[in-house]
């Protein structure tokens, strides 16, 4: 729809790779729809992953014994963040919808992206406790975790070598963003690209696009222990 803002946050060090793809599908159709589109492409913005006192600009508030969360609330109370956390912010802020694209590693986010999570998504800004989950900061805001794996489906599946894939998208969608007060759009989940034909990967990339050009009519899923660990 019309004047809906969306933000990709992607990580992929090559553009050609699945999940560049992925990132290049999504802006072009939801461009279509009328959306403004931006993208936080992580590894050519060289983002810094690392939580430190580089975040924080000028005086501490104490300077005897660093505490990095309290520094960053603090800071952001100030205005005082470093200038990239400021710009991501302000790029959340304006979305809609927050879309993560990215390769897994590790059962979870590449470090980059985690990093992204770590220094943006800052007390006062993003949850102020007890103003978490259904009351985080950054209700009426969506998120949806795109991704591609190396194994396959199967793998992935409850009682399979790997468990089932929804395991891992717990700490993700309900610690994180459901934390932060946002809504989660089922995941979207690309398994084994590497291990498939090209022909199957064209598929991969249409129903990518398919499925977004309904998004805007999807429910988001109850994020809770039961839609997980059932
Ligand atoms: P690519 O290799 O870039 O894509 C596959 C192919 O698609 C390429 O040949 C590319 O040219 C082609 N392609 C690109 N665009 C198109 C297009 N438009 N049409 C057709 N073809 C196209 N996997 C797990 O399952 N679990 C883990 O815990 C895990 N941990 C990892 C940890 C690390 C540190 C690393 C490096 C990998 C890990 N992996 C894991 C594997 C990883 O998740 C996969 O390698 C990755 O998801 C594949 O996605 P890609 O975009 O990098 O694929
Ligand atoms: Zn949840």
């Amino acid at each position: 729809p019309l004047g809906r803002k969306v933000l990709i946050i992607y990580a992929h060090q090559e553009p050609k790779s699945l999940n560049g793809s992925l990132k290049d599908a999504a802006v072009e159709e939801l461009g279509k729809q009328g959306c403004s589109v931006t993208v936080s492409d992580l590894y050519a913005m060289q983002f810094e992953p690392r939580a430190t006192r580089n975040d924080i600009v000028g005086c501490l508030h104490n300077s005897e014994e660093f505490n990095y969360g309290v520094e960053a609330r603090e800071a952001y109370k100030r205005g005082d963040l470093s200038d990239d956390l400021i710009e991501e912010q302000k790029k959340v802020q304006e979305a809609d919808l927050l879309i993560f694209q990215f390769p897994l590693y590790w059962f979870s986010m590449p470090a980059i992206m985690k990093g992204w999570m770590d220094r943006v998504l800052v007390e006062g800004f993003a949850h102020k406790f007890p103003d978490c989950y259904s009351s985080g900061l950054l209700k009426n805001k969506l998120a949806l975790f795109s991704f591609t794996t190396g194994g396959s489906k199967e793998m992935y599946t409850k009682g399979s070598i790997s468990g089932d894939i929804r395991y891992l998208l717990w700490p993700m969608q309900h610690g994180i963003m459901h934390y932060c007060g946002v809504k989660v759009l089922a995941p979207h989940i690309c398994f084994a690209p590497e291990y498939v034909s090209e022909e199957k990967r064209k598929e991969m990339l249409l129903a990518w696009a398919q499925r977004l050009k309904a998004l805007w009519k999807e429910e988001p899923i109850n994020c809770s222990p039961e839609w997980y660990f059932k």
